[in-house]
């Protein structure tokens, strides 16, 4: 497996690829078994897999987390090797972009950033759009793998590709969790134990809620109540229940109910995200 960092290498390696199935796993690095089974999942579909690790300036705010971002491509690249990819493509941002600042970007409608992260983190999705319009025209790639824990990226993602009639079949890949429930993220690193207690609230709030919608409670505010009670000790961004297909706020008269949850866990001021149909 060989790990690329410049645009033309990873051109000149795909040149002689064109009849093949492409796959491409976009990822921030940091890999753990959520990735892992993205990029399985692609080794299995097609003939040839790409990895990119690239954590991406445009679509960090600036008071969020871009410098401390776990960065550890060398055991990134190990994981993705075992696993079977071909190529770790790895660019350094300059190799990315010229000039962030003047740039041209891939606007999501409002309709679908004006609510969960989209809201929190402004531009958030501009800079995900952006960067996966990138890798999508450098990889040339049949299939990318989208995890469902970024449920809105997801959405994002696959209306991008509709609206603008992009080439490339979307994979989304189920959510990824330890033995008790916490859903596998690069930002669980900056977690200590007792962190790690509190960030077990999230799947425990989105749980319960399953649970109380199986017997029957159909009352948004009831559920979401619940699972905020469950959130007590971590300072909340959001609780919501959209419809899965839509991403609009959930009506009682929706089949199908998508709980999302953010939340920062205290003392460490981790933003943790997860979220499970109920
Ligand atoms: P990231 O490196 O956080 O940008 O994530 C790269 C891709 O891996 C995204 O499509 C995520 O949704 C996906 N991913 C991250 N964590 C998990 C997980 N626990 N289970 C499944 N997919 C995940």
């Amino acid at each position: 497996m060989k790990i690329v960092h410049k645009i033309s290498e990873l051109k000149d390696i795909l040149k002689d690829k064109k009849a093949l199935s492409i796959g491409l796993v976009p990822t921030m690095g940091a890999l753990h078994q959520g990735h892992g089974s993205l990029i399985k999942k692609s080794v299995e579909d097609n003939d040839f897999t790409i990895v990119s690790v690239f954590v991406n300036p445009v679509q960090f705010g600036i008071n969020e987390d871009f410098d401390k971002y776990p960065r550890t491509l060398e055991k990134d690249a190990k994981l993705a090797e075992e696993l079977g990819a071909d190529i770790v493509f790895a660019p350094s941002v300059d190799e990315m972009y010229q000039d962030t600042k003047e740039l041209t970007l891939v606007c999501p409608p409002y309709s679908a950033i004006n609510k969960l992260c989209g809201k929190s983190r402004p531009g958030h999705f501009d800079g995900v759009a952006t960067v996966v319009s990138k890798l999508f025209n450098i990889s040339q790639c049949t299939r990318a793998y989208f995890g469902q824990k970024d449920a809105q990226q997801l959405f994002i993602i696959k209306k991008m590709v509709k609206d603008l009639n992009l080439n490339v079949e979307i994979i989304p890949c189920p959510i990824v969790r330890e033995k008790d429930g916490l859903a596998l993220s690069s930002r669980n690193s900056y977690l200590g134990d007792e962190a790690r207690n509190d960030a077990l609230k999230l799947s425990k709030a989105l749980n319960y809620a399953k649970e109380l919608r199986k017997k029957g409670v159909n009352d948004k505010q009831l559920l979401c109540d619940s699972a905020l009670k469950i959130l007590e000790g971590t300072n909340v961004d959001y609780v919501e229940i959209v419809n899965p297909e839509t991403f609009e706020d959930w009506k009682e008269t929706d089949k199908k109910a998508l709980m999302l949850i953010a939340a920062k866990i205290p003392p460490t001021d981790t933003r943790l995200i997860d979220n499970m149909e109920i």
